[in-house]
């Protein structure tokens, strides 16, 4: 595989970075996902617009523009041949002396590399839906910030796994605030519910988009947070980002929904949704 580093395309195995750099050693980094179907990228502009914010909000500057970051992506497609799969980009602030105070002259460290997913959006999942559990949200307060600080989320998901189920949702004050590496969406009467935007939750481009076909098609969307018991007792649940696309949910900590077979409204917004990026893919 061909990744890049600070301005070079190279073999995976050439890539190196410093062991002081800050995202190794305090996770001062942010990153983004995002996904390629038919050599294309989805999303690619909604993507940049959040890590430029991410990076603002942590007093980051911007390594590189829009178009130059464009070009990069294109360059691994092309360079690895990734037909379907994801980009990963990772900017830390780079390395430094140990401190908690933030270097003044550290050069950010940018990283991109592909992963192939043949078939990407036809995983067969989709067909029979996800089970996930809920688990307490005690993630940091800034959830609206891509950090690289994915420790409690990869142990969510390993709890979720040895609990028999798929992934796990996280809980606040008595609330679903997201899913471990994406958003929670339930249906109710045919209204699509999901909490609002905030520092509670990362603000998921497949969210914003998916919430734009919805109501393009006239379905009804509420935003707000929603309890698990409310979720369990909706008719149906599903969840979304960047590598999932719409993915429906058919259990909730041991509760069937509906007829524990995903939704007529999830499977129709997955449809809708790969239907337009693909269109609009870059
Ligand atoms: N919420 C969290 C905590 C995530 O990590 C992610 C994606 O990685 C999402 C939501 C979904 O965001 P997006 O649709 O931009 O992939």
């Amino acid at each position: 595989r061909t990744v890049y580093v600070n301005g070079d395309y190279l073999p995976e195995e050439e890539a190196k970075v410093s062991i002081f750099d800050r995202g190794f050693l305090m996770a001062d980094g942010v990153y983004e996902v995002t996904s390629v179907l038919g050599g294309k990228l989805i999303d690619f502009a909604g993507h940049a617009r959040r890590l430029a914010r991410s990076l603002n909000e942590l007093d980051m500057k911007a390594p590189l523009t829009e178009d130059e970051l464009l070009e990069i992506h294109r360059e691994l497609v092309a360079r690895n041949e990734l037909v379907d799969g994801m980009i990963y980009l990772q900017v830390t602030r780079g390395a430094a002396d140990r401190d908690f105070a933030f270097p003044v002259d550290a050069e950010p460290t940018v990283v991109l590399f592909t992963q192939s997913k043949p078939g990407l959006a036809d995983n067969p999942v989709a067909k029979t839906g996800i089970k996930v559990i809920s688990i307490p949200d005690i993630r940091w307060g800034r959830r609206d910030i891509k950090t690289v600080q994915l420790l409690y989320p990869s142990m969510g998901k390993m709890m979720a796994k040895k609990a028999g189920a798929d992934d796990a949702w996280l809980v606040e004050d008595g609330k679903v605030t997201e899913g471990t590496s994406n958003n929670a969406y339930i249906v109710k009467g045919g209204k699509i519910i999901t909490r609002q935007l905030g520092n509670e939750i990362l603000h998921g481009i497949t969210r914003a988009a998916v919430l734009r076909c919805a109501r393009e098609a006239q379905m009804e969307v509420e935003e707000r947070a929603f309890t698990i018991e409310e979720a369990q007792a909706a008719d149906e649940a599903f969840i979304t980002s960047a590598s999932a696309f719409v993915m429906p949910v058919v259990e909730i900590d041991g509760a069937t929904l509906g007829d524990g077979k995903p939704g007529r409204v999830a499977a129709r917004l997955r449809e809708i949704y790969l239907d337009e990026m693909r269109k609009a893919a870059v």
